[in-house]
This record gives C-alpha cells, structure tokens and sequence, in this order.
C-alpha cells in the first residue's frame, strides 16, 4: 500500500542505462590528455639495474636512493622475521598486530631522528592520512605547499580543516597567510614536504621552523626523500639544518632509502599516544607485516653504521650534474638539491617519446606528467650504488635522445 503513494510519472526510467558507462569515457578523456597511466612488470630484483619486458635496463626511476631494497643483509632480516613470526601479523596493534618487532623498529626510528617516540604505520600515504586528520578538525586551518604530496592533501580533505595552500617554498606567502587567516581558527597546521618528490627541491625549513613559532602553529614535515640521504647520521633535512630541537611532527617512510615498506611519525611520547588513541589510519588498520618491519630495522642499522652510502650518493649527484653542465648546457633541469633530478618537457607527448626512447637505449627514466605534476617532466632518481659508467651511459643517452627530439 505505501508504494501507492510514490508517484511513479516522477521516476526516471533509468534502468536501461549502464550505471557504469562514465568509467569507459573518463579513460577515453584521460587518454586523449596523453594522461594515461599502466604499472609495468619489473622482473628483477631491485638495484641499478632492472629487467623490464626481458631487457635489462640501466634503473633511474627508482626511490631505492641507497640500494638497500636489494641488499641481502635486509633480504635476510625479512626472511628470518617471516621465519620466526609469519606473514601477518593478523590484528590491528591494539588488538593482536603488535610484536616486540615493532617496538624495536620504533625505537630505532625515535633515536635516529632524536625523539622522545615514534609509531610505524603500514604506508606512509596513510601516516599523513591519519595523522593530519588527528591533528586538525573543522575548527582549525591547514597551510600546505602547493607542490605537497598527494598523502598530505588528502590528509588535510579528510580533517575537514579550512585548507590553504600557499605558493611553493614561498616564506612572504606564508607568512601573509599566516597574517590573513592565523587568528580565525583554533589550531593551524603547517604541513610540508622536506624533499619535494617530484621536482627534487628542499623546503626552507629554519624559516618555516620560525613562522610556525612566531603564529603558534603546528608543523608537520615529510621527510619521505629526505631520510638516510640528508643529515650525518642520515636523519634528514630536520637534521640537516639543525632543526632536530624544534616541537616539530615529523613523519617519513620506510620504504625510499630505507628499501622496506611502511611509513612512521616520530615526536613527543605524548603525540605518540594521541595517535595511538586518535589516528584512524593507525588503530583500524593491520600492523605491519614481520618482514617489512625487520627489513626496516635492518636497513636503519646499515644505513647508520655505513655513512659512506650516503656519501656515495652524493658523490653520484655531483659527478651526473657536472657531466650534464659540460655537455649538456641547454638541457632544462629542474632546480633540485637531492639526488632527484628531473628534465622539464614541455608537454606530455615529449616527456613519454622521451622516455620511450631512452628505454629503447637501455635506460629506464619514467615520464611523469599532470595530474601528478602541473608541468611534464623525466624523472631521474640516483643511487648510492649507480657506478661512474653506468651514470656516464645515462647523460649520453639523454644527449642522444634530446639532439634527435630537438627539444632543449
Ligand atoms: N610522502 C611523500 C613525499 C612521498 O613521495 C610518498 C610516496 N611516494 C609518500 C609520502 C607515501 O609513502 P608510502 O609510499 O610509504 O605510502
């Protein structure tokens, strides 16, 4: 009898239509921007080189900075967690996930980057998820660097804080946001990458460090790039610039330089707890797997103990820019202080030929283009374990490939 009442001139007669015919014609959009995106087999293990497609390939598109992905002192840290604890670890940590495993690598991470705590979580996309939306809410403001991580803007959609986004690396615009917006809002959350992954430039921290104090705000940085590669214990830019003592949350991955997976915030012990109890991408979600988390331990304990890795690889970005100024001058490099070095195109047609053809010369260097970036580029990543030649190989291919597409 109810359904009498609904008057059925009113609903649309849809269900001759495929609910699903708008995914067929995003691709088709997607495609047509020369956007389109597919993963690819890599059929080695990692290091400088890999085999795609059965060619062995010369590998600059890796985040592995140190080798460490590859090395069989972590293979065999992995192998005997696994070993020892199983796969999984079958539970959330606050339930039946949590081993003295964690705790250790915990640890580890608190002393390396010189805090009171740490907490690992099973990504770092979901630390910045959970973490910012523990920190802000709808009340509060967030102020984040145009070229953040995707993980930070959608940490910052999910706390419902009123989000700006202030010009990249630009201390007048942070501050005139700061001026503008700071006093309407309970909390404000300043929230930057240390190493911007996709341009390979490095934020001003100390002066960041200094307006976050002036308007009393707190600080979140990225050191996902940045750890095992920046610093001299290899902490990261914190450490780098001295900025270890600031009240500062930093979070990082375990799986760049670090070669495992994962990602951890490290901080006061009482920031610790409030994730503990408050972070929803930590407490609803299974703990890190035994073998991820004593490859992490494993490599912190190497890449620690073996500063010359990381001198290594900056000996690697010094030689590949010198080379690429003596004879290359009018290749268009992106300004960058890490071993992330990228070559603007100018459209995404150009950056894929571009990387097509290097492949065809052996070397494997991804196209990365919007919406990932707002301007289409080669992205090359350097390893601490790239040899002299093989880096000698990369800049006459480039030399190669830009004198026959004739774009500078
Ligand atoms: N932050 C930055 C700056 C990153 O580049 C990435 C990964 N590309 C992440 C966070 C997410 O880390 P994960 O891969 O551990 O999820």
């Amino acid at each position: 009898m109810l359904f009498s009442y609904i008057n059925r001139s009113r609903v649309p007669k849809l269900n001759h239509l495929n609910p699903y015919a708008w995914i067929d014609r995003s691709l088709e959009t997607i495609r047509q921007a020369n956007w389109y995106r597919s993963p690819q087999v890599i059929a080695s293990l990692p290091g400088t080189e890999v085999v795609i497609d059965d060619r062995v390939l010369l590998n600059f598109g890796s985040n592995d900075y140190l080798g460490l992905a590859g090395d069989e002192r972590v293979i065999r840290a992995a192998m005997a967690a696994t070993q020892q604890f199983g796969t999984g670890t079958t539970g959330s940590r606050l339930t039946s996930g949590h081993k003295q495993l964690h705790h250790d690598l915990e640890r580890a991470i608190a002393s390396l980057k010189g805090t009171e705590a740490a907490l690992v979580f099973s990504s770092g996309y979901l630390a910045n998820l959970g973490t910012i939306a523990a920190l802000v809410g709808t009340r509060d403001t967030i102020l984040s660097d145009r070229f953040n991580h995707s993980s930070l803007k959608n940490g910052a959609l999910l706390s419902g804080a009123k989000t700006i986004e202030y010009q990249h690396c630009d201390l007048d615009d942070l501050r005139q946001q700061l001026q503008l917006h700071r006093a309407d809002y309970r909390r404000c959350l300043i929230v930057t990458d240390t190493v911007f992954s996709m341009d390979g430039d490095i934020c001003p921290l100390p002066a960041i460090v200094e307006l976050a104090i002036e308007y009393g705000a707190m600080l979140l940085v990225d050191e996902a790039h940045a750890t095992g590669i920046f610093g001299k214990t290899g902490a990261g830019v914190v450490e780098h610039y001295n900025c270890g003592g600031q009240p500062l949350v930093v979070m990082g991955t375990l799986s760049k330089a670090l070669g495992s997976l994962g990602g951890y915030v490290a901080g006061s012990c009482s920031l610790i707890q409030l994730l503990q109890n408050r972070c929803a991408s930590w407490i609803y979600t299974t703990g890190l797997s035994p073998a991820d988390t004593a490859a992490a331990t494993a490599a912190i304990a190497i890449m620690t103990t073996t500063p010359q890795l990381r001198h290594q690889l900056w000996e690697n970005v010094a030689y590949f820019k010198q080379a690429i100024a003596q004879q290359l001058p009018d290749l268009r490099l992106i300004p960058s202080g890490s071993p992330i070095i990228c070559i603007e195109l100018p459209d995404p047609q150009t950056a894929i030929a571009i990387s097509q053809r290097l492949r065809q010369l052996g070397i494997f260097a991804p196209a990365i283009r919007p919406p990932t970036v707002p301007t289409s580029r080669i992205r090359l990543s350097l390893m601490a374990t790239h040899q002299p030649s093989q880096l000698a190989r990369l800049v006459t291919a480039i030399g190669l490939t830009f004198a026959e597409t004739k774009v500078s």
